[in-house]
């Protein structure tokens, strides 16, 4: 869903649709829609789980089938893919059996840092959710970068983050978003790819719904060729990178802090910086493909943004690096005075020379041209 700022003399239009084109033009005259296109044989990772059956005496992913029963047994029914029958083991996809490890997950969470430990079956996490999934009206983003753009969006509700300059809490009301509903999700996909090109189909808030994702995917018509993006923030836990390194085509992650003294202030966790390692560790292989994204924070150049450029020097041959300029002091943010404004063009410019410096590929550049090589 669009929303356009105006803050001093600048125009800010947060996640810009076709409908915002002319605006953005008239914003930027050189704005256009930029988009890298995998080849044209590009196969997304789903699609491949989808065609791989498992049998009773060949175990899938490491969980043997009696583990899956069980796990079948003790999943609600309100999270049901259609791919998925207790009797029916044996018929399983492979993409059908990643979802019933995604709904296992559930019963004992730690799909990101907070750790509840708890079964959503029952009650709901610090991310607010139980095992019902919620989104926004999925859309058509422009403006993201070249390699994914234009993106087919869905935003689900629920993060286990609690940023404290949250935009998603400060555009949205609960009654913004629907259950979500993998029938509407692919019809309106069909009705907006008729009217406009789709280059890639972006998943946000992934980790906290990642049995969602797999239950949409297991209703893509069988010829979707799209490649799948997670866009996720760095506070995963272990759980879900097993799930989701099978299926993702592009990670598009956001790096936030280089300390955890800033990321328990302004976000209010814990352990930042071991889960954004891990998370890091995780996707820098896999045959996925990985965006970072940096968003310039106000004030935060020396204690944030340059440490985490210094730890993705360490990944720079594995990834791209997107840096954003876009922060906007949203929601509770004016309650700290050092993010209490927009970033300057002198930060941004410091970050991105800082970047090159340390030999990062950023994803603007270039070498965006060699994204899907
Ligand atoms: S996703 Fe994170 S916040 Fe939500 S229940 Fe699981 S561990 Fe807790």
């Amino acid at each position: 869903m669009t929303n356009i700022y105006k803050i001093h003399n600048e125009l800010i239009v947060h996640d810009p649709t076709h409908d915002q084109l002319t605006l953005l033009q008239n914003i930027d005259p050189g704005f256009r829609v930029e988009s890298i296109r995998p080849g044209s044989g590009f196969v997304p990772r789903f699609q491949d789980l989808r065609r791989q059956r498992i049998t009773l005496d060949r175990p899938a992913f490491d969980f043997d089938i009696p583990e899956l029963l069980s796990a079948i047994e003790q999943s609600d029914k309100s999270v049901h893919c259609h791919e998925c029958d207790p009797d029916k083991i044996h018929e399983y996809s492979a993409l059908g059996i990643l979802f019933v490890i995604a709904c296992k997950r559930l019963i004992d969470c730690t799909l990101c840092g907070r750790q509840c430990n708890i079964n959503r079956y029952e009650k709901a996490g610090q991310c607010g959710l139980t095992t019902t999934p919620f989104n926004i009206d999925p859309f058509i983003h422009i403006a993201e970068e070249a390699p994914i753009n234009p993106a087919f969006v869905i935003s689900y509700s629920g993060c286990g983050m609690g940023c404290v300059s949250c935009i998603e809490r400060a555009l949205y009301k609960s009654s913004d978003y629907l259950k979500t509903d993998h029938k509407a999700f692919w019809e309106r996909y069909a009705r907006l790819k008729q009217e406009h090109d789709i280059n890639t189909v972006e998943f946000s808030n992934l980790t906290e719904s990642v049995h969602s994702v797999l239950d949409i995917l297991s209703a893509a018509p069988m010829d979707m060729n799209l490649p799948i993006v997670a866009n996720v923030h760095l506070y995963s836990g272990k759980p879900l990178y097993e799930i989701a390194l099978r299926f993702v085509d592009v990670w598009l992650v956001d790096f936030r802090y280089g300390n955890d003294e800033c990321a328990k202030r302004l976000s209010g966790i814990d352990n930042y910086m071991e889960y954004a390692r891990l998370g890091m560790d995780q996707i820098k292989g896999f045959g996925s493909r990985s965006i970072v994204r940096i968003l310039v924070l106000p004030n935060h150049l020396d204690c944030c943004l340059k440490p985490i450029v210094d730890i993705l020097s360490e990944y720079k041959d594995r990834i791209w690096v997107s840096i954003l300029g876009q922060y906007i002091p949203e929601h509770n943010a004016h309650r700290f005075e050092d993010i209490n404004r927009r970033p300057t063009v002198e930060e941004i410019r410091a970050l991105e020379e800082y970047s090159r410096k340390r030999g990062l590929r950023l994803v603007d550049s270039v070498h965006a041209d060699r994204f899907w090589e």
